[in-house]
């Protein structure tokens, strides 16, 4: 299956992505991750992105586009995949159109709908592990101990882009340059809408009962 996620910072796009990749046995791809782990190993391309990431921009679709074609020249959307934080501009969902070709296409776009206080609530308390990218919520799904990361041990930190004054721009961000692609999916009939609240075995449910596939393995 190809499928994409959709939905706001927060909206818990990488932790539904995570576990369906699992139960699907299917590659998940997070920009986001992919991002931070350039930034973090000092690559030109993490040298680039760095700056809009810190100020809640967009990285320029260019940049992001020829990183998604890699991955697809080395194969790694070949045998299905799910995308985390890809399309997020029009030109994106394009592109990407244009790379898995006309025949396999998009299966399903799942938009995660959470609304805007309890995005901004979610934002500000939560940390990550540099090591492993796990995204721990301090009010939701705290780490066992303090600081470390449950599954490597990791260092927990904010993130740059969750400070306060960068979640209100983001949030913005998101409205006027991603939400029109929840409407190129729904234009085509692909988009799947799910509603974000509750515990994450909750939405994981709703979006396995939403895909016609079972909760279990
Ligand atoms: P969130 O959804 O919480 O904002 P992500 O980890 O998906 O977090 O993305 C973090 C940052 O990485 C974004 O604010 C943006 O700067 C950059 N980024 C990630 N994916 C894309 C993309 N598809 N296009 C442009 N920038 C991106
Ligand atoms: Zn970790």
């Amino acid at each position: 299956m190809n499928l994409v996620f959709l939905g706001a910072p927060g909206s818990g796009k990488g932790t539904q992505a995570m576990r369906l990749a699992h139960r699907l046995s299917i590659p998940h791809l997070s920009t986001g991750d992919l991002l931070r782990a350039a930034v973090r190993d000092n690559t030109p391309l993490g040298r680039d992105a760095q700056k809009y990431m810190a100020a809640g921009e967009l990285v320029p679709d260019q940049v992001i586009i020829g990183l998604i074609g890699e991955k697809q020249a080395a194969g790694e959307l070949a045998r299905g995949f799910i995308l985390d934080g890809f399309p997020r501009t029009v030109p994106q969902a394009e592109a990407l159109d244009a790379l898995v070709g006309d025949g396999a296409g998009i299966d399903r776009a799942i938009l995660l709908q959470v609304d805007r206080d309890e995005i901004v609530r979610r934002l500000s308390n939560r940390l990550y592990c540099e090591a492993c990218q796990v995204i721990y919520g301090m009010a939701t799904n705290p780490p066992r101990r303090a600081g470390v990361c449950d599954r490597c041990g990791g260092r927990l930190r904010p993130r740059a882009d969750d400070a306060p004054d960068v979640i209100g721009h983001r949030l913005d961000v998101y409205r006027q340059q991603s939400q029109p692609v929840e409407e190129y999916y729904r234009t085509r009939s692909l988009l799947l809408m799910i509603a974000g609240v509750g515990t994450p075995d909750q939405i994981f449910s709703r979006v396995a009962a939403g895909l016609n596939v079972s909760v279990d393995a």
